[in-house]
């Protein structure tokens, strides 16, 4: 299997926003029809939604409790320690579709009857498939992520005022990166047997978004019906399962369960 080389896309150079932090570099334009006149995606089933897949984890652990920022550690730290790790799991799920994931067959990035446009550094759209621009996302987060000025590990540095507003950013393209996942390559993670793996990993990174509001409603709205289902709480779910012991019953009590 071919997998994802994040050295490659550092490599070819891609454009990032690492540097220019202000500029609008991804946007959300809605299509009626995908370009080759196919009915909209939205119409067909959505497979992801499928209870006997919604309740596939691959650990009970409670995750609204795991994300709360634990006492004594700043909040900054907890920010870039949670962003790292999503960013490499995300990384690491993608990578196990990335050969199904080609110009070819997935030739926008689309996701329900969205689509994703990429936005170079001055700001210039540019027309690009799904590995483009999941290659475009990784690339700048991966240099984001060991921009000593951006996400400091040495001592006596300090995170940058737009540390939040970076972080957010990531967080967004992230979620797109998972959205797509769901969209177009629920059916390869279910014959991969990943599927609890993804649905573990979406329910973790909603549920710290939210935690510290990381995400915008207005571009999560697209995967709202995957997100109810997974992160309700209800049953096997967001807010510790059912089958959670403990940390279950805590999570339930938790203040800001939304
Ligand atoms: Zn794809």
């Amino acid at each position: 299997m071919r997998k994802y080389s994040l050295q490659d896309a550092v490599r070819k150079g891609f454009p990032t926003w690492a540097s220019h932090q202000t500029n609008h570099q991804s946007s959300v334009r809605k299509s009626k029809a995908k370009p080759n006149g196919k009915k909209p995606a939205a119409e067909e089933k959505k497979m992801y939604l499928e209870p006997e897949y919604t309740k596939s984890r691959i650990t009970d652990v409670g995750f609204k409790e795991l994300v709360v920022l634990p006492r004594e550690i700043d909040l900054n730290e907890w920010l870039a320690s949670n962003t790292t790790t999503f960013f490499h799991h995300v990384n690491l799920q993608y990578s196990t579709i990335s050969e199904f994931c080609t110009g070819e067959a997935c030739q926008t990035m689309a996701v329900c009857n969205t689509q994703y446009y990429w936005y170079d550094e001055r700001g210039k759209k540019v027309k690009c498939t799904a590995p483009q621009y999941v290659d475009f996302v990784m690339s700048s987060v991966q240099k984001l992520v060991t921009d000593e000025d951006v996400f400091p590990t040495k001592y006596g540095r300090e995170f940058p005022s737009s540390f939040e507003s970076l972080v957010k950013k990531i967080c967004k393209y992230l979620f797109h990166v998972l959205a797509h996942i769901y969209w177009s390559h629920f059916k390869e993670t279910l014959a991969l047997e990943l599927h609890g793996h993804l649905n573990t990993l979406y329910v973790h990174f909603i549920l710290f978004a939210r935690e510290f509001n990381l995400l915008d409603s207005k571009d999560t709205a697209v995967m709202d019906d995957l997100t109810e289902v997974l992160c309700s709480g209800g049953g096997h779910g967001g807010g510790g399962g059912e089958g959670a012991s403990g940390g279950g019953a805590g999570a339930q009590n938790h203040g800001k369960e939304r």
